[in-house]
């Protein structure tokens, strides 16, 4: 049996009201160092320099996506009932660690570490120095190993990673509503009580009740709006993309220059776990102000551009004409285009809010027959959302002119 705390402990959150924690493994679990180090990594990575409010953390997030869960497990009655004591406990440290791997500016440090946010997050969990993987082993021996499992979708109950992640997952529903309170946007709002109160399970899949397809529709709306307003934002792109070249730049003259103490370990083939929890975003910004000092013109330019949010300026699938005349700009100016040009092209399937490819994929809609129907069939909306042609964006970005 689970210790409890000695009452329920709330926390203040403005989507969820209160968080509500009674287990002493969530409890043990908040307090530990690695789930601390999350207050200092930006939920939405450089999007702070496009919604400058848009400064919470993955550990509020993280917070937001186990108050889900835990009301996921509670309140839907068939989803209570399909679970076994061990499994809630399981599933609820799940989605409060889900995000432990991120790393500072994650889809960077992803870039430069070659290891995914996912990786980094099972290995933290199952590496017996680290104070998470201690608190949970306290509570139970294979806690660890279990929790892995979920995150990996490889436990042997898959109803407990559907809770997680699928399309109809508590961390996408407490991302999009954060996302869109904290960027001040209305883009990403849903009904999610309405989607909590006609939540079911059938054939050990999470689904929803046909009554409540209208609040599914609009979560994937969120979705859809999301992406292209917030996430994938050309101007938190163009910062994100400073701090890629500032790297490219710093490896390929790090044995020219004084090196940078603080980036040391992410030069390495691979991180320790220590390496790791120091690594957050704050100890990244001492260090681009240590580049200020670098004799290196471009790195120091970078770094500078980074701290003062000296943003690329960018065009959307631009003319070849237009191509040629910016880099002739740019070489004009002195500057080399390794470092000063970048293009990207990304396709807009890769960023459908919601697609049907495999079983996996697929949000279920629980007839009035008790039938298990994709969404698509019962939903016209979704149905018309899936069937849009596909088209591949060209971006360029560019040092702008003054
Ligand atoms: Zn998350």
């Amino acid at each position: 049996m689970y210790k409890k705390t000695s009452e329920t402990k709330v926390l203040r959150d403005p989507i969820h009201g209160y968080i509500h924690v009674d287990d002493q493994v969530i409890w043990d679990c908040i307090n530990t160092r690695e789930f601390q180090r999350l207050h200092r990594i930006h939920q939405l990575g450089g999007d702070f320099q496009v919604y400058h409010t848009a400064e919470h953390s993955r550990f509020s997030h993280s917070l937001g996506v186990y108050e889900i869960a835990r009301r996921m497990i509670s309140e839907v009655r068939s989803l209570k009932e399909a679970l076994k004591e061990e499994e809630k406990i399981q599933v609820l440290c799940a989605a409060l660690l889900h995000d432990l791997g991120h790393g500072p500016f994650s889809h960077f440090f992803e870039t430069i570490t070659q290891v995914s946010h996912e990786q980094m997050t099972t290995h933290l969990i199952l590496d017996p120095k680290t104070e998470v993987h201690q608190a949970l082993t306290r509570a139970s021996e294979d806690l660890p190993e279990n929790v892995a499992w979920i995150l990996m979708h490889k436990h042997p109950n898959p109803l407990l990673s559907q809770i997680i992640s699928s399309q109809l997952d508590a961390d996408r529903m407490d991302f999009l509503l954060r996302d869109a309170y904290e960027t001040g946007t209305s883009y990403g709002t849903f009904d999610l009580e309405r989607v909590l109160r006609t939540l079911r399970v059938k054939e050990n899949r999470l689904c929803i009740k046909e009554s409540g397809m209208h609040s599914i529709e609009d979560y994937i709306m969120a979705r859809y709006h999301m992406y292209w307003q917030v996430y994938l934002h050309p101007d938190a792109k163009s910062y994100e993309l400073l701090i890629q070249l500032f790297f490219k730049r710093y490896r390929k003259i790090v044995d020219q220059i004084e090196p940078i103490e603080i980036f040391s370990c992410l030069l390495k083939e691979r991180m320790t776990s220590e390496e790791f929890i120091l690594m957050d975003e704050y100890r990244m910004m001492v260090g681009f102000q240590e580049a200020l000092k670098s004799k290196d013109p471009i790195l120091k330019d970078l770094a500078t551009r980074i701290l003062d949010r000296h943003l690329f300026g960018w065009i959307e699938d631009p003319t070849p004409v237009q191509e040629q005349e910016k880099k002739k700009e740019l070489i004009q100016r002195g500057l080399d285009l390794e470092y000063y040009y970048y293009e990207e092209t990304s396709s807009s399937k890769a960023y459908l809010p919601y697609q049907e490819q495999d079983q996996r994929q697929t949000i279920w809609i629980l007839t009035p027959k008790d039938q298990l129907e994709p969404l698509s069939y019962s939903s016209q909306i979704v149905k018309a959302l899936l069937k849009m042609p596909d088209r591949t964006k060209k971006r360029i970005y560019f040092a702008k002119n003054g």
